[in-house]
């Protein structure tokens, strides 16, 4: 293939890309022969002039093949499920989903990301909880299945290396929001996965990536479509992100709600979608005879604690030590904020005015918590886990001055 800036310049000019050069780009990517500014213009490229369904077909698996490829025992065969988001505010689903699955008979190895943009990332979250570890090898992730049945990690050297490199880029270089390179990132993570069937939660308002239900709707057919063509049982999930899930935002905060949930509580809303997607998970991996009966599987693991015990479990198997695990689970809600810690300053917004709520808008809440350090402005800058919001009030409520 040609250099890499004969590559750059034929997607600058709208040509289309062949498999050899995509590949080949990729290459240089994981390899580090590429140079971050040369990396950076492939993806503004990309971001301006688009991809056609089988360039991204050809980027997803390059992404997925930049790494090792999981493989998982014969006996699992049809259950090896997982679940992604296209991200939002205050999205703390993988927390209770994933255990949740696993405790209805899945295989979960959820490989996840950090916070992108204004959104947030299910590792940061996870990171929240003291020794918790996102970076596992294959065969660890393999034993954790064996034992706990789902694990939550990050793309690595091993793991989708290439994903970890643009992701991080695409961060810094406005270039998130692009059908393609939303569709090879989560796509290359699950196709490493070796999955038997797929949820993408596709996220459409202010505050996510797409504003609009259409434009959400093209992302979810390209997600669709190039995970089918991996072999993958792909369904998409469009969902609302005007106002955050649930009432809490920030990574140690929303711990703490995900924890509500699979206490069988926390917000309706959480719950629901939760339970929505696990329905759909279950019916397509055929433990669940369709997704309504998924759904009720699904609350059922929420409501009578195993999914519960299953997250504790998956903490211990991550590093958290078995004791701090533990106290998380079963503690009282101020036995698991002393846990993950309070942050140094506590401000409280009271109402100015007499009035109703009409809504909480996450995309400018999101923005100031990511300004106060809850997300990051440069790929591998640390976030602060205490950084977060609580939402005291909702939609539709009366609320008095003070
Ligand atoms: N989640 C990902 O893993 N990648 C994206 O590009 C967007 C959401």
């Amino acid at each position: 293939p040609s250099p890499l800036p004969t590559l750059i310049r034929k997607k600058r000019d709208g040509e289309r890309l062949e498999d050899a050069e995509i590949r080949s780009f990729v290459r240089g990517v994981t390899e580090g022969t590429a140079q971050q500014g040369q990396i950076g213009a492939m993806l503004m490229a990309i971001r301006l002039r688009g991809m056609d369904a089988g360039e991204t077909l050809s980027l997803t698996r390059a992404m997925a093949a930049s790494g090792r490829v999981l493989a998982w025992p014969p006996a699992w065969h049809g259950l090896v499920v997982d679940k992604h988001s296209t991200g939002g505010v205050g999205d703390k689903v993988s927390l209770a989903l994933a255990p949740a699955l696993a405790a209805c008979g899945c295989k979960v190895p959820m490989i996840s990301g950090r916070g992108l943009g204004h959104t947030g990332g299910t590792l940061d979250k996870l990171e929240a909880i003291p020794g918790f570890r996102v970076s596992q090898s294959p065969e660890e992730m393999c034993s954790i299945l064996e034992r706990v049945g789902c694990c939550i990690v990050g793309q690595s050297e091993v793991l989708v290396p290439a994903d970890r490199v643009l992701y991080g880029l695409r961060d810094v270089t406005a270039t998130v929001d692009s059908v393609p390179l939303i569709t090879a990132s989560i796509l290359s993570k699950k196709a490493a996965e070796q999955l038997s069937a797929l949820v993408l939660d596709v996220k459409f308002g202010d505050a996510a990536l797409y504003p609009t239900q259409e434009s959400a709707r093209e992302l979810a057919q390209s997600l669709v479509e190039v995970g089918t063509q991996l072999g993958i049982r792909t369904v998409a999930v469009l969902s609302r992100m005007d106002q955050p899930l649930g009432r809490a935002v920030g990574n140690a905060l929303e711990v703490l709600e995900a924890l509500e949930c699979l206490d069988g509580g926390g917000p309706p809303d959480l719950r629901q979608l939760v339970t929505v997607l696990g329905g759909v998970l279950l019916w397509q991996c055929g433990k669940a005879a369709g997704a309504e009966q998924g759904q009720e599987l699904l609350g059922r693991a929420l409501d009578d604690g195993s999914a519960l015990s299953t997250f504790e479990a998956m903490l211990g198997a991550q590093g958290v030590p078995p004791d701090t695990a533990h106290r998380l689970c079963s503690g009282t809600p101020a036995q698991r904020r002393q846990l993950l810690g309070n942050a140094k300053v506590c401000e409280e917004l009271p109402a100015l005015q007499e009035g109703w709520v009409q809504g909480v808008r996450a995309l400018p809440l999101a923005q100031v918590l990511h300004g106060l350090g809850a997300g990051r402005s440069r790929a591998g800058d640390p976030v602060d886990p205490l950084v977060g919001a609580e939402l005291l009030v909702g939609a539709g409520q009366h609320l008095r001055a003070g």
